[in-house]
């Protein structure tokens, strides 16, 4: 199913539950339908096309290789297992692997719009976990060394035993409304008519609604009272959860922190909706592949107070 928001809508299933049957696995790794991902220095190997769409190797690709590279089982579709697998280590991959006349690595980021949702959303995943990966190679309790367990669904640390499991950062990410206005905030950088929702990490030990509350107020000095969860987008770069919500505002007046924005500003409803339509010569909003948009129309077009 195609979903809206990209980087989710993933027919993956992960299987929770047959990742821990070693044999299993073990012939999972070797079967010949079993399709592996190539993930070099994160970049996802992408067919050139068109249509633009992952790349998936067999073993055979694999075989060569020595060290034998990690792997991660991302899940199973229509009973074949789906790897990433991180061959960051081989130089000029395109030309070792035989690929460079119909496929290249590319970064998610610029080719994520151009993919099926289903595509985008596991090379998502296969980036955040391989990024994990490769950064937990010792264990931050004792500084021993990590190993991947459960096909890569976290690792353990040989010497202390603590296991360490794939952490997700959670970004509060709002719209702040007051009648037929919204807030929106440029970021330092960005074109002198963009504007998006504000946008922080979620801090330990608060609340989504008082992460958005903070956020809004540290940026832009309005309040916020009511905070109301819409939907989220997963954001692997390198591992985050934008959380999208949509605020009620309980003040007006905005004093900017320059530090996190160059300018915020109130939108009246029908100057947003002319951006969204992409004819706004005053505002322009971010595209339909950040949950920004998504949050914006949904207010814009009154789905949401
Ligand atoms: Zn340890």
């Amino acid at each position: 199913m195609t979903s809206p928001i990209t980087f989710s809508g993933s027919p993956l299933d992960r299987v929770a539950l047959a990742r821990r049957d070693a044999a299993w696995l073990e012939t999972q790794r070797t079967d010949e339908a079993t399709r592996f991902l190539p993930l070099w220095r994160l970049e996802p190997l992408i067919e050139l096309g068109p249509p633009r769409s992952l790349a998936w190797a067999t073993q055979a690709l694999l075989a060569g290789l020595e060290p034998a590279p990690p792997t991660v089982l991302l899940g199973i579709d229509a009973g074949v297992a789906h790897f990433a697998v991180d061959v960051s280590a081989v130089e000029d991959p395109e030309a070792a692997f035989g690929v460079a006349d119909v496929a290249r690595f590319e970064e998610l980021r610029a080719v994520a719009g151009q993919l099926a949702s289903e595509d985008a959303a596991i090379a998502a995943q296969a980036r955040s976990f391989v990024d994990w990966h490769g950064r937990h190679p010792f264990c931050p309790a004792c500084g021993g060394q990590t190993v991947a367990e459960r096909a890569g669904a976290h690792r353990r640390c040989i010497a202390c035993g603590a296991e360490h499991f794939p952490r997700t950062d959670p970004v509060a990410i709002a719209v702040v409304t007051q009648g037929d206005r919204c807030l929106l905030g440029r970021s330092p950088g960005w074109p002198e008519t963009m504007f998006s929702a504000l946008a922080g990490f979620v801090e330990p030990g608060e609340t989504l609604e008082e992460a958005v509350r903070r956020e809004v107020l540290e940026e832009t000095s309005v309040r916020v009272g009511s905070v109301r969860y819409r939907t989220s987008q997963p954001w692997p770069f390198p591992s985050s959860l934008m959380i999208g919500c949509i605020g009620q505002a309980t003040s007006e007046a905005i004093r900017i922190d320059p530090a996190e924005i160059e300018e915020a500003r109130w939108f009246h409803r029908p100057e947003v909706l002319e951006a969204l339509a992409g004819v706004g010569r005053t505002l322009t909003v971010p595209p339909p592949f950040a949950v920004a948009h998504h949050l914006i129309r949904t207010w814009a077009e009154g789905a949401d107070g």
